[in-house]
């Protein structure tokens, strides 16, 4: 690539087609860009397609250039497959820069996370510097942050457990509104002999942020693992069996005597009420006695020790 105007832009595997201005309030100059590569693999079948199906403009989020705000469009292509037996008819070039279904380049995600961690500058301050909103900025803080921690030493024993880290909030998008999610995914060495360190934190609490987090890991860092600790949640157990069909999964000790407790208080409640007619009170012995009969973890004390449901809980 050798035209001076795409050597300034700098953006890597892209040219640089237009640059008009001055252009709308927010922006100084109008850049329009296309990929450099004239062709592409289909991500099916891998068969080279040069067959153009369209070329839909998207507008996307980029750095200032030369001290100019810049309005980016990305001229996309998007291609017809030509193997026959492919399923997939058409597909859409692909490049580093600018990830599937990004609205920011990857430059622009980058300087946002670092701008953040290194000035100790907020959030919503960054981001309205890059004219993008709090959530997108937040967003690629927490991605760049998971990049950041160090590598996870393997163990053979791997808790996975649900945090609720913030409230829930509706963020102003370029798209719309958007609900926030309150949860985070955190990854621990649950091994008994080891200290339990933390070794990795996603947002969400889906299979698919468990399954995602565990692929990221290396080859000897999945191999290690013989059992993942869980709670008893379907789409935990759903990420797992997908990234690791070969460990075993358990019920992590505080989830399953909390489950055992509450069964014992749902036939106390039942049986209260066929002998009784009524609720059980305080006084009724089935309540009164209630400790002694209920379900214990072997930590709980035999007196006056923390509610039971606490019992063994790390
Ligand atoms: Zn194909």
């Amino acid at each position: 690539m050798d035209d001076p105007t795409s050597l300034l832009f700098g953006l890597d595997e892209f040219r640089v087609v237009s640059v008009t201005g001055p252009v709308a309030d927010d922006a100084d100059v109008r850049v329009v860009v296309e990929t450099v590569e004239p062709v592409a693999g289909c991500p099916s079948c891998g068969v080279v397609s040069r067959q153009l199906k369209d070329r839909p403009i998207r507008r996307i989020k980029d750095l200032p250039v030369s001290g100019q705000r810049v309005e980016l469009w990305w001229r996309v292509r998007r291609w017809v497959c030509a193997e026959p037996m492919c399923e997939r008819r058409s597909f859409t070039e692909r490049c580093t820069q600018i990830p599937p279904r990004s609205r920011l380049t990857t430059r622009l995600r980058r300087r946002l996370a670092e701008s953040v961690a290194r000035s100790n500058r907020a959030v919503f301050d960054v981001g309205t510097e890059y004219g993008v909103g709090w959530h997108t900025t937040h967003k690629a803080l927490i991605f760049a942050a998971a990049r950041w921690l160090p590598t996870p030493t393997p163990t053979t024993v791997l808790g996975i457990d649900e945090t609720r880290a913030r409230s829930v909030r509706w963020l102003r998008e370029d798209t719309g509104w958007k609900r926030s999610d309150p949860w985070m995914t955190s990854f621990v060495d649950a091994d008994p002999a080891g200290a339990g360190r933390l070794l990795g934190l996603v947002p969400g609490r889906s299979g698919a942020c468990v399954a995602a987090w565990l692929e990221e890991q290396t080859q000897l860092f999945r191999d290690r693992i013989e059992v993942v600790v869980i709670d008893p949640s379907a789409p935990y157990a759903s990420g797992i069996r997908r990234a690791l069909p070969n460990v075993q999964i358990a019920v992590d000790h505080w989830h399953l005597v909390r489950l055992a407790n509450q069964m014992v208080t749902d036939v106390r409640q039942r049986v209260a009420r066929e002998q009784l007619g009524r609720r059980g009170r305080k006084a009724d012995p089935a309540w009164a006695h209630r400790r002694a009969a209920g379900c214990r973890g072997p930590a709980q004390p035999a007196t006056d020790g923390p509610p039971v449901h606490r019992a063994g809980h790390r």
